[in-house]
């Protein structure tokens, strides 16, 4: 069973002017499209033939691992995005975080400071852990937190393809930026999933 590359939920200028559209026609359009083809060459004839992302995910190593990985992480960073999204949480996932950080600032700031201090590439992750707990987690290159038993709940690319065209080196900026598109109401349902 072949993977596909997923329709994106929305015009691929309607996060300008923090996301580009050219950064989407490369990051979308190039480097999520080459991990599902890479994914799609890699499996042939493997156990992982029929096997899930999720699956791939736990179980996969090498080549298979990293470009399944990328495929679901880019899937679910793509989707959290919406321009005109719900801009702070609400309900029971703001008293999670608040709980767990002492605001939705400070969880923004200690989130922010994960996202660029990760060295090389990765992901910045927020998770549900299995107490039922918030947790920020860095992870290099493809790592999912799934592989260690932990529910992604929101993530930030900080591979240089993500923010490069638009921002150059200034990663920070571009963790900036990325708060302003994040659409809490996608996070509220994975939390509540
Ligand atoms: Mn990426």
């Amino acid at each position: 069973m072949a993977f596909n590359l997923p329709e994106l939920p929305y015009a691929k200028n309607a996060l300008e002017p923090y996301i580009s559209e050219k950064t989407i026609e490369f990051h979308y359009g190039k480097h999520h499209k080459t991990y599902v083809e890479k994914t799609n060459d890699l499996i042939k004839g493997t156990e992982f033939e029929n096997a899930s992302l999720e699956d791939i995910i736990r179980k996969a190593d090498g080549g298979i691992f990293n470009n399944g990985a990328q495929i679901w992480n880019h899937t679910f960073y793509f989707s959290q995005f919406n321009p005109n999204g719900q801009k702070e949480p609400q309900g029971e996932l703001k008293e999670a975080i608040t709980k767990k950080f002492g605001s939705f600032e400070a969880f923004k700031e200690e989130f922010s400071k994960a996202a660029a201090t990760l060295f090389g590439s990765g992901w910045a992750w927020l998770v549900k852990n299995q107490n039922n707990e918030l947790e920020i987690v860095q992870a290099s290159n493809a790592v999912n937190p799934l592989r260690d038993g932990k529910k992604p709940l929101l993530t930030c690319d900080v591979w240089e393809h993500a923010y490069y065209l638009d921002k150059q080196n200034a990663r920070p900026k571009y963790v900036e930026d990325f708060w302003k598109i994040v659409d809490w109401k996608v996070i509220s349902d994975r939390f509540a999933e």
